[in-house]
């Protein structure tokens, strides 16, 4: 899964990176208000930490921005400003939660579940398709009434499937979903990981729409 950071701070940012990738996220980190409209605005997101004080473009301005074209990607304010006009802006733009620093990252971490969870549209943390359902909160895959741990890619491979069962995901739309910039991406790497979870989950599991990409079965 991956999350956009915005973060000019560069020690918090650097320690969020840190945690987040500990916790098998692809980290995009970006350190001004314009750099995190463009990043935004390319998407593939789960989620986006977005700080408020920024240079170049204020964090409201950006996540206005992203509401205005219809982006619904969760958003969560991480902010230092303890002014309750400015969580409230927020929470008007349509930020989903916010966090004042400093925070634990155990509570980052529940808040992201959280706010990912609400966007899929569910009360609890599982998604599924294909006879696949996939556990948010412990990432795994559940098949047959077995429980199997994924690794942080085949966990961001299935959630991209699993959030639209049926939809047919690109070769290039899995990419960014599963690996975060700067990251050496194989021309098979999507191949070779899809191989290994067919092995893991049956061959019926992710299906090839041939010329086209992969999905899960709808039902
Ligand atoms: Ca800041």
């Amino acid at each position: 899964m991956r999350v956009l950071l915005v973060e000019d701070d560069e020690m918090i940012g650097r320690s969020l990176r840190q945690a987040l990738e500990g916790g098998g996220w692809s980290v995009d980190w970006v350190r001004d208000g314009a750099l995190a409209q463009s990043a935004f605005a390319d998407g593939g997101y789960t989620c986006v930490l977005l700080d408020l004080g920024l240079p170049k473009q204020d964090g409201t301005e950006v996540l206005r921005r992203a509401r205005e074209r219809g982006d619904t990607t969760p958003v969560l304010v991480l902010t230092a400003r303890d002014g309750l006009e400015d969580r409230i802006q927020g929470l008007d733009l349509g930020a989903d939660d916010y966090l004042l620093k400093p925070f634990e990252f155990r509570e980052l971490l529940a808040r992201m579940r959280a706010v990912i969870r609400r966007r899929d549209g569910a009360a609890h943390s599982v998604i599924g398709g294909g006879g696949l359902q996939l556990d948010l909160t412990t990432r795994e895959v559940l098949r047959n009434g077995t429980r199997e741990a994924l690794t942080a890619r085949e966990f961001a491979l299935l959630h991209a499937l699993l959030e639209r069962p049926g939809a047919i995901l690109s070769r290039e739309q899995l990419e960014n979903r599963i690996y975060g910039w700067g990251e050496e991406v194989t021309s098979n790497a999507v191949d070779v990981l899809i191989h290994g979870m067919r092995r893991k989950l049956g061959p019926e599991a992710i299906r090839n729409v041939r010329g086209l990409g992969w999905r899960v079965a709808a039902a």
